[in-house]
């Protein structure tokens, strides 16, 4: 669950990130309309946070770029309070959502989990998989109905997997998902959070794949079948 929010005014942007990250999302920030391009086509975001004035490309030129090369992601456009027109443009280049700035942190953050929610289908945030749910909406994490507690990195692993149950998920596509440009871990330290989440959710909980990536079984035995 990477994101991407391209704004050039440096103290908003920072305050974006910021709050997708306390939400638990890698973020990444671009500054100008072709660090955004040169992102969006690079790193697998789920969503792009846009603003319509930027330097060098404007938003619209990326959204419209993104487009021609089928990059489907959600987008949500940030415009000006006068900007109708901005507004009717960008949904005409499908944008997915808009946010008039002077918004609060809180609107933005419910407004990026509702775009989310609808690409994903997820009727009200909730994944399940054996006996452990995760809440998207909320952070809670529990296990046979007993609260765990996960770390923000923790909590964006088991999302991603438990998003795709059943399915292997190749180490590197795990971890180009759950990390942002900030983590300049190295990917064995995947390998302490699966252990740590083993330790919090079951061992069985997330399966190794030799060879292949990791797996969140969709039902009992699924592992076996690969
Ligand atoms: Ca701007």
């Amino acid at each position: 669950m990477r994101i991407l929010v391209v704004e050039d005014e440096g103290i908003l942007r920072s305050q974006l990130v910021r709050a997708l990250r306390e939400e638990n999302f890698a973020v990444d920030g671009a500054e100008d309309g072709e660090e955004g391009l040169y992102k969006v086509t690079n790193w697998p975001y789920e969503t792009v946070i846009l603003d319509v004035v930027l330097p060098k490309l404007d938003g619209f030129e990326v959204l419209r770029r993104m487009r021609e090369l089928e990059i489907t992601i959600p987008v949500m456009l940030l415009t000006a309070r006068d900007g109708v027109s901005d507004r009717v443009r960008g949904l005409d280049l499908g944008a997915d959502d808009y946010l008039v700035k002077g918004f609060d942190l809180k609107e933005f953050k419910a407004r990026v989990r509702a775009l989310l929610r609808r690409r994903r289908r997820i009727a009200d945030n909730i994944l399940q998989a054996r006996d452990v749910t995760l809440n998207l909406g909320t952070g809670m994490v529990d296990r046979a109905g007993e609260r765990v507690d996960l770390t923000g990195r923790e909590f964006a692993i088991v999302a991603e997997l438990m998003s795709n149950p059943g399915a292997v998920i190749a180490r590197n596509q795990l971890y180009e998902r759950v990390v942002d440009e900030t983590d300049d871990s190295m990917s064995n330290l995947l390998d302490v959070h699966v252990c740590n989440i083993r330790k919090k959710l079951g061992r069985d909980f997330i399966r190794t794949i030799r060879g292949r990536g990791y797996l969140v079984e969709a039902k009992d035995g699924d592992w076996e079948a690969l």
